[in-house]
């Protein structure tokens, strides 16, 4: 049979080219886990998807209900799961004041981390009931939340302290909306995020791998200085950033190409090896790259993870 990969945020970007790259192989039915279910099917047809190849179903990251509501409803489509992607992500470097999810928390770590804490948590028990060969759970990392590059390492730098605002539910009101408790600052918000999602898979794998046998991975694909991710920000910085990115830091990576990296996390036998960082070189070539010290911190994941499961309802 096809294997059955959920991506969220596949309407877009980097999980819309892994999309298509996934279904064009035929092996592949993708189920395109999306906000805005018009968007997602105009965008599935102008890449050329096929239709027996995808489905559209309705999630919104920005609140757990609606999170609970894609579970419900993947359960009742009858489909296993094989392989989920935690893609959707939003940035808001231009933010002065933060915005809020449904449940009350600040909006970047509020989608890309508490949302898919959630999900990845109850999809977990589909995953173990999959009976194919090799299933995986895969979160997007980002370099700019590694403090040990370059990149890492342009301010405002990532990091999330000891968790204080986070445990106060990042509410903007009785705690602060950054995880370490300071000042909103919508770049380190996403920044932030990014380390979560990082230190997510890595607690993931240390609690579930050698029990299910369920590859857990993340990733950097390279700079796809094209995305809607840099939609908010200022128009000087989304004309010059994809030029910047190709002749200066030579780090810039085409949709398509970012897709097939993505695919190949999801697919190639090759990257099965769980609690990895994936990355890739000039040449296109994969390789397991090294993460922060913060990123890599199993005391901060497991802390993580204990106040993430609160503020999700999980314990
Ligand atoms: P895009 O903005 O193109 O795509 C993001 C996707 O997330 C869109 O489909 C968007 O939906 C969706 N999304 C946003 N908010 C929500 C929500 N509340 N609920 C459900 N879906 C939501 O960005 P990219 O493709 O660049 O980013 C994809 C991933 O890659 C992210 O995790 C990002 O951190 C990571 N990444 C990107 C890099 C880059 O250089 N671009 C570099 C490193 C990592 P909609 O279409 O409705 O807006």
């Amino acid at each position: 049979r096809k294997g059955v990969v959920v991506i969220t945020g596949a309407s877009s970007g980097l999980g819309l080219a892994a999309a298509k790259a996934l279904a064009e192989t035929e092996k592949w039915h993708v189920v395109m886990a999306c906000r805005d279910f018009l968007k997602a099917e105009k965008a599935a047809q102008s890449a050329g998807m096929a239709k027996e190849n995808y489905s559209i179903m309705h999630l919104d990251l920005a609140s757990l209900d609606s999170v609970r509501q894609f579970v419900h409803g993947f359960r009742q489509s009858g489909r296993p799961l094989d392989v989920l992607v935690c893609n959707a992500a939003i940035y808001r470097p231009t933010a002065r004041k933060p915005t809020y999810t449904a449940d009350g928390s600040e909006m970047s770590v509020g989608v890309n981390h508490l949302g898919h804490f959630l999900l990845a948590n109850m999809l977990l028990e589909d995953l173990k009931k999959s009976d194919y060969p090799s299933r995986r759970l895969i979160i997007l990392g980002s370099i700019t939340g590694n403090t040990n590059t370059l990149a890492g390492n342009v301010p405002p730098k990532a990091g999330l302290g000891d968790l204080r605002g986070l445990a106060g539910g990042l509410d903007g009101r009785n705690s602060s909306a950054m995880i370490d408790g300071g000042e909103f600052d919508g770049a380190k918000a996403y920044k932030d995020s990014k380390i979560c999602n990082m230190l997510t898979m890595q607690e993931l794998h240390r609690r579930f791998h050698e029990d299910t046998g369920i590859t857990f991975t993340s990733l950097y694909p390279g700079c796809i200085a094209t995305t809607g991710l840099f939609r908010e920000h200022i128009p000087l910085f989304r004309l010059l950033f994809p030029p910047f990115q190709k002749f200066i830091t030579k780090g810039f990576v085409s949709e398509d190409e970012s897709g097939k990296r993505l695919a190949q996390v999801v697919a190639d036998a090759s990257l099965s090896k769980s609690g990895v960082y994936w990355s890739w070189n000039n040449n296109s070539a994969s390789f397991e790259n090294q993460l922060s010290e913060e990123a890599s911190d199993a005391v901060k994941a497991q802390k993580l993870w204990e106040i993430s499961e609160k503020l999700v309802g999980l314990a």
